[in-house]
């Protein structure tokens, strides 16, 4: 068996046809940037996330630090805020906040969700805390009802990073206020992938998805006028062409992934391993499936040696990265981060994709079965 983790040729091969009529009508138009592709992208994906606004960008990264510039420019926060985020996050995350001179103010994860630990939040606001950043990780809605409780009553904006949590539900509750906001990635491994890189913001607040497309932009809102120091970060004619194409089969990608992380709920049977628990079955795209042990690193030789490739989601959290050593810029709790760092030390990602035949879903349950923990 040769199992990839995820095999991008095989499922874009699946799309090749409507990728190539999609990518010739854009290289016909002649027009590659801020045309009709990206017009209909963007109203098609702010109707798939049931919100009024999409703001096409450059990157993942890109939706972040411009939501957070945008509030900067706003006046709702200023240089030294607070922005409370889960400590186990991929770094990009955490470079929004940084790179705005906000502070991240990290917060534990719960072990049966790998989402921000709500009970944990608000012994972490100040008197500048301004935003809670969620981050739909693995593919798991991270909002709860206690963190939109928490939102309203300490009058925080709420930011999604729903880079891994295309085709989650976004309804948000209709009183909570600063209107929430969602960014997303289309880096080509997420579950909407471009076939290079991409990213967007969606929201329903109409002034803030203004600046957010100006600040994209060069800070532009009128040819040679510029209201703001902006950047430019688009999203091309041809990668929004592509995602209009693919997000027609998001919907079935997922109940792919949702039917082989069903069958390695139900069918993985080994001690030695820790599945994700039932309530974190609710509400998930299953971006990653992830399971936790002990011995990680010497189930994932184990299971190279079998032909399964396994990737791990991730193996330093961003406080323990050399670029953090030592930085004003990241509030830790005082008791440490010992959770965030049991998950880096213990999670392994196995393969959840509709790339994947049944048969080779069948071969790494029983190889993960057979394994033998030393
Ligand atoms: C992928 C990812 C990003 C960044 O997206 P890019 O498009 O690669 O810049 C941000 N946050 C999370 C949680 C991600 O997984």
């Amino acid at each position: 068996m040769d199992i990839k983790y995820l095999n991008l040729k095989k499922i874009t091969e699946s799309y090749r046809e409507e990728i190539l009529e999609a990518v010739t009508e854009v290289v016909d138009s002649g027009w590659f940037l801020q045309g009709e592709a990206n017009r209909r992208f963007e109203s098609h994906y702010a109707d798939y996330c049931g919100m009024s606004y999409c703001v096409g960008c450059a990157n993942g990264l890109d939706a972040l630090t411009i939501t957070l510039r945008s509030l900067i420019e706003s006046g709702e926060m200023e240089k030294g805020d607070e922005v409370i985020v889960p400590a186990n996050t991929y770094i990009a995350t955490i470079l929004a906040i940084t790179e705005n001179h906000l502070k991240a103010v990290l917060v534990e994860p719960r072990k049966d969700t790998f989402q921000i630990d709500d009970r944990k939040i608000e012994a972490a606001i100040t008197e500048r805390t301004r935003a809670i950043m969620l981050v739909n990780l693995y593919g798991k809605n991270a909002f709860t009802p206690k963190v939109g409780k928490i939102c309203l009553e300490h009058k925080l904006r709420l930011i999604v990073d729903n880079a891994q949590g295309h085709g989650l539900s976004l309804n948000y509750p209709d009183k909570l206020f600063p209107l929430p906001v969602v960014c997303h990635s289309f880096y080509p491994g997420k579950n909407l992938g471009a076939l290079g890189d991409g990213g967007a913001i969606t929201t329903n607040d109409k002034s803030l998805a203004c600046i957010f497309r100006t600040l994209a932009n060069y800070g532009s809102s009128r040819k040679y006028h510029f209201d703001y120091c902006g950047r430019n970060s688009r999203l091309d004619e041809l990668q929004a062409a592509i995602l209009d194409v693919k997000l027609h089969h998001v919907n079935n990608e997922n109940s792919y992934r949702h039917a082989i992380a069903l069958r390695y709920i139900r069918e993985i049977a080994n001690p030695a391993l820790t599945l994700p628990s039932e309530t974190y079955w609710l509400n998930n795209v299953f971006h990653i499936f992830p399971i936790l042990t002990k011995n990680r690193d010497s189930l994932q030789q184990y299971l190279t040696q079998k032909g399964i490739q396994t990737m791990i989601h991730y193996p330093i959290p961003p406080h323990l990265q050399k670029c953090y050593a030592s930085s004003p810029l990241i509030v830790k709790p005082t008791k440490g981060l010992p959770v965030t760092e049991q998950i880096h030390n213990q999670e392994l990602s196995l393969p959840c994709n509709s790339s994947m035949t049944y048969d080779e879903v069948s071969y790494i349950i029983s190889v993960l079965n057979e394994w033998e923990s030393l």
